[in-house]
């Protein structure tokens, strides 16, 4: 059996003047596997994704990451983020550039990767999620199911070693949606561990090692 990735151990949150919205949570999630985190709306599924990547913080208890407690100093959540890549639920506030080449760039230009190195990663992403010639569209211009691509592709120019995905298939028709579940696999089958949250229970059981 693969070995844990990602474990919380009996992990607490409160939103600052909110609800509980985490309480008393354990699991872990090997190297490899697809995870499906199943609930209603407000069930706490995003909370619970944003702490994979240090973007939340537990109260109480420990989240951690290749069997070290997570860190929560810059440089620390700067490595953390380039090995736990999330993709939002809405692209509209993941992608932040006027192209989509600027867009998949952003990551791997943060990490300080030279001008080629950019350049093979960014064509790499994009040919991985069906957007070769995409470069120089800007991204408002693009279906729903193409912004979640791109989306994508700026996540996995940064070749994290687990991808986290917020409801993967909100706003997408249902032949969007299976391209995208389609691509999750296929990621999957490259080695990389999967987790997404969903309410679609359909959409989830038949695709997840474990819900
Ligand atoms: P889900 O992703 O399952 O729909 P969320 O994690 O978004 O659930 O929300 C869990 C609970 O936390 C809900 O009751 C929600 O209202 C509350 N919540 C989410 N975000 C905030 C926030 N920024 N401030 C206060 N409460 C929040």
């Amino acid at each position: 059996m693969s070995s844990i990735i990602v474990e919380a151990r009996e992990i607490r949150y409160r939103y600052p003047r909110g609800m509980e919205a985490i309480r008393d949570i354990s699991f872990h999630i090997r190297k490899k596997e697809k995870i499906a985190l199943v609930g209603p709306n407000g069930a706490g599924k995003s909370t619970l994704l944003m702490m994979f990547n240090g973007m939340i913080r537990p109260d109480a208890g420990i989240m951690l990451f290749d069997n070290e407690p997570i860190q929560y100093d810059t440089a620390s959540l700067r490595i953390l983020r380039k090995r736990v890549g999330f993709v939002l639920q809405n692209p509209d506030r993941q992608i932040i550039a006027p192209t989509v080449y600027q867009d998949v760039a952003f990551g791997p230009a943060n990490l300080g990767y030279s001008e080629e190195k950019i350049r093979d990663v960014v064509s790499l992403a994009l040919r991985h999620v069906g957007l070769e010639g995409f470069e120089r569209r800007p991204p408002h211009q693009l279906s729903g199911g193409e912004k979640k691509r791109v989306a994508i592709a700026g996540v996995l120019a940064m070749d994290p070693d687990v991808l986290v995905f917020d409801e993967p298939t909100s706003g997408l028709d249902p032949a969007g949606s299976e391209d995208i579940m389609e691509l999750l696999d296929e990621l999957n089958h490259e080695g990389k561990t999967i987790i997404l949250s969903t309410h679609d229970v359909e959409l989830a059981y038949p695709w997840a090692d474990r819900a």
